[in-house]
């Protein structure tokens, strides 16, 4: 996988006259070598020649953490690394450099090499990481199934009398239990506290008559999960069931609008237009989706200004929400995968409201 990968990254470098890819931090490293560098001052980077082998350098100390089939040279604590990493680069040449490298490393290497010319990388490796291949697709549905089993969970779980965070941190013990390997967020927003769509689960009190949204996600193998289910004490607040029928017509209409060919802002139109006519348009204050793999957060974005056609084998979420400030929110979410005639969901727990105690 990982050398098939290098192979792709290769020729899309030589047919954009790039001499070489530079990444370090973020999830372009994973991607290319599988293995996940800590953000740290000491520098992990990968360079990719456009011809030749690819060298990946790492901090000494961390070498052993490292799994790859890729070339490993380590630097000592007195070494210059952006010397070592420089000799591998074309002095006169084009390098990409991948979007989440430091600044402090990009100008080192700006002062290293002064004749080089430095180009975003996205070109290179956005068009493939945005396609997901058979063992990416795995790990994305194996987290997505333990995720609905965390939501069907939370349905027999005492919301009253807790708090936000105590409940947003059983979900993430439930997330572990259930398969993933790590927590990347668990958000419990209860009563007015909805209306955020990010809130930070705190101190307030669930009780009776709140609609809480409770959307959470982790890892399997790097790949993230991430769904939104609601869930209400005793009886909803006012307005609330009749928004959620809205938001679940316009969470459907927006999943059956995927389809190989179809642009991503005319996903976003057909759940936007849905809450518009029901005259909550103004309560809708997010895009629809983000595209989900080795980041939480990656293309394609379903939202409006984006005219680009999605494609077999792109995963993103399908996510409307409708926020009424000083009362509630709601939102649900899904991540779906393009197939090769239409849609497939990968969480399939119920997306009715669950009553909880
Ligand atoms: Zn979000
Ligand atoms: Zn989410
Ligand atoms: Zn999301």
């Amino acid at each position: 996988m990982i050398a098939e990968r290098i192979v792709a990254v290769q020729s899309s470098l030589a047919g954009l006259a790039i001499d070489a890819l530079l990444v370090s931090a973020g999830s372009d490293l994973p991607y290319l070598t599988g293995y996940r560098a800590m953000p740290l001052e000491r520098i992990t980077a990968l360079v990719v020649p456009a011809v030749g082998d690819p060298v990946l350098f790492v901090p000494e100390l961390e070498a052993p953490r490292v799994e790859t089939t890729v070339e490993v040279h380590g630097w000592g604590e007195t070494d210059d690394p952006i010397g070592r990493i420089a000799a591998r680069l074309p002095a006169d040449g084009t390098i990409a450099v991948g979007d989440q490298m430091w600044a402090m490393f990009l100008i080192a290497f700006q002062e290293r090499l002064p004749r080089a010319r430095f180009v975003d990388a996205a070109p290179v490796l956005a068009p493939l990481r945005i396609i997901k291949d058979d063992d990416e697709m795995e790990a994305l549905r194996k987290a997505a199934r333990a995720a609905d089993t965390v939501a069907d969970q939370l349905g027999d779980v005492r919301f009253s009398g807790r708090t936000e965070r105590d409940l947003a941190r059983e979900i993430g013990e439930r997330l572990i239990a259930e398969g993933h390997d790590s927590v990347s967020f668990a958000i419990v927003a209860s009563g007015p506290n909805g209306a955020s769509p990010h809130h930070e689960p705190g101190g307030r009190v669930i009780g009776d008559g709140d609609a809480v949204v409770a959307d959470f996600g982790g890892r399997v193998r790097g790949y993230g999960s991430d769904t939104t289910r609601m869930y209400v004490v005793g009886s909803p607040p006012n307005g609330f069931a009749d928004a959620y029928a809205v938001l679940e017509a316009a969470q459907d209409a927006a999943v059956r609008a995927v389809a190989p060919g179809a642009t991503a802002e005319s996903i976003d139109a057909a759940a936007r237009r849905v809450i518009a006519e029901a005259g909550y348009g103004d309560f809708f204050i997010h895009r629809t989706g983000h595209g989900i793999g080795l980041d939480a957060h990656e293309p394609p974005y379903i939202v409006e200004g984006n005219t680009e056609p999605v494609a077999p084998g792109m995963t993103f979420s399908i996510e409307p929400g409708i926020y009424v400030p000083g009362q509630w929110g709601m939102r649900i979410e899904d991540i779906v995968v393009v197939t090769g005639s239409g849609v497939d969901r990968l969480n399939r727990s119920s997306r009715k409201v669950r009553v909880v105690e």
